[in-house]
């Protein structure tokens, strides 16, 4: 009789402990946020969708190898070269950048190996779509339209809310200054010099 209600104490208290922390959120004060009429707040190193310099990228898909679940997709005509001194590239066209973040962990490792530095985990927590096939996200389209980061729907619509017209206006001052260095790197730049020195080398 003893060892029966041993167990069942044994039990009790276990199952206790398992949902400590649950039953402390039970009776802890609540907080609502009224979202989207309020803004969200994120941490300083919350890892939202991508922020890409697609100017500064060389398209080596380091990136992309080092992506867990191969959600990355990157396309070059010809390879890409930084000059560390002036800061262009120069080389083939980025032909597409995308990400599928259907797919996405957000688990920030394709920034790592990035030699250029060039993407970012960016501040954007909301990407509501109507349906699958717009969670693929063709940053080199986006390139075209001069943006760095892709826009939630939401936000294109007639009127967002007051603190959501602040933050579109931010995203898109990301991308005005390097317009024309984004539309660059959708085209191949040739590189300066290589041409003459082709022409040196194969003599008169
Ligand atoms: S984002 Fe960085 S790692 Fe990825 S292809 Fe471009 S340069 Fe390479
Ligand atoms: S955040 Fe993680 S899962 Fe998402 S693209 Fe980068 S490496 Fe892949």
């Amino acid at each position: 009789m003893r060892e029966y209600f041993r167990n069942i104490y044994q039990t009790v208290r276990t199952i206790l402990i398992g949902l400590r922390i649950t039953l402390m959120y039970c009776f802890a004060k609540t907080t609502t946020v009224q979202y989207p009429d309020v803004p969200p707040t994120s941490q300083p190193r919350f890892r939202g969708f991508h922020h890409f310099q697609i100017e500064r990228c060389i398209a080596c898909e380091m990136c992309a190898r080092a992506c867990p679940i191969d959600c990355i997709h990157v396309e070059k005509s010809a390879t890409r070269r930084l000059d560390k001194k002036t800061g262009t590239v120069t080389g083939g066209a980025i032909l597409r950048y995308a990400i599928d973040y259907s797919k996405c962990l957000f688990c920030g490792l394709c920034l790592e190996p990035c030699p250029t530095q060039c993407l970012h985990m960016g501040d954007i927590h909301d990407m509501t779509c109507y349906d699958r096939t717009t969670t693929t996200v063709e940053f080199t389209e986006l390139a075209k339209q001069g943006l760095r980061t892709p826009m939630p729907y939401w936000m294109t619509t007639a009127r967002p809310p007051e603190w959501a017209v602040a933050m579109r206006e931010r995203w898109l001052a990301r991308g005005r200054e390097a317009r024309e260095l984004m539309l660059k790197a959708l085209q191949e730049q040739p590189t300066p010099g290589k041409g003459a020195d082709q022409a040196a080398a194969a003599g008169p």
